[in-house]
């Protein structure tokens, strides 16, 4: 039996304060969030010290957005999975759409970020989906099967460390969600594709991101490869957040 697992993606938002009043929030209603599930923020590189500090006596992971495929060096700007692992983290997305989309991200870098994450015990969140464009031309399966194989045949024999969240591009910040059907039958291509490669995806985890809300998160990880969510819009405010812990708890 999986566990669900619940990550916001806090994306360019937050303050010191604004930051320590959602963090305080969480923890404090995190008993009523159920075992079943975890729970895992990824906030900007910034602040994961003060994160690390609040979160340390609770139980509530915490990660990075993006990490860089280099070891260290001079890569002006960059952040390793080594000072991702100084400061606790537990996960670090890569190859968000919005990095895909803004910063050129190929598939071959994505995979290099994954595998420089799991190098130091970070487990990569990766991100696959499609646009909307690709949807209408009947490309979704080739698109997300092309994007994970690049990660698949990097991480090589680590690869069922990872986690994948499915997330279409038309569906992130629009209010516009995948039905879970269609969110389902995308897991399922996915987890098929993760068991040839690995022969383990029955224990491997796949979230599902894009416009995920209290409302129909239960729907969503109601469905037998939806392994919980990567949560944008919804991660920043404590209630709403909550109650998509629950519905996954
Ligand atoms: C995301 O950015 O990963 C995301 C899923 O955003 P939203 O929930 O706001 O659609």
């Amino acid at each position: 039996m999986r566990r669900k697992l619940v990550v916001g993606n806090w994306k360019m938002h937050g303050s010191r304060p604004a930051n320590a009043e959602l963090l305080a929030a969480l923890l404090a209603a995190r008993p009523l969030m159920g075992p079943g599930g975890d729970v895992a923020v990824c906030v900007p590189f910034v602040y994961l010290g003060e994160t690390a500090a609040q979160l340390a006596a609770g139980d509530i992971r915490w990660g990075a957005q993006d990490v860089s495929p280099h070891a260290q060096g001079a890569y002006t700007g960059e952040i390793s999975a080594a000072m991702l692992q100084e400061c606790g983290c537990r996960y670090a997305i890569v190859g968000h759409s919005e990095r895909r989309a803004y910063h050129a991200e190929s598939d071959e870098l994505v995979a290099a970020k994954a595998q420089a994450a799991l190098g130091r015990g970070i487990t990569p969140i990766v991100c696959v989906g499609e646009t909307l464009q690709q949807r209408d031309a009947g490309e979704t399966e080739s698109v997300v099967k092309r994007q994970l194989s690049a990660v698949i045949h990097t991480l090589a024999h680590c690869a069922a460390e990872m986690v994948v969240a499915y997330e279409p591009v038309w569906a992130i910040g629009t209010g516009r969600t995948a039905t879970p059907e269609q969110a389902q039958a995308v897991h399922a291509v996915l987890r098929a594709q993760l068991q040839a490669a690995t022969g383990h995806a029955e224990r491997m985890c796949i979230l599902y991101g894009g416009s995920v809300k209290a409302d129909n998160a239960a729907a969503l990880f109601a469905m037998p490869d939806i392994d919980g969510g990567l949560i944008g819009g919804a991660s920043l405010k404590a209630a709403d957040f909550i109650a998509i812990c629950r519905a996954a708890g």
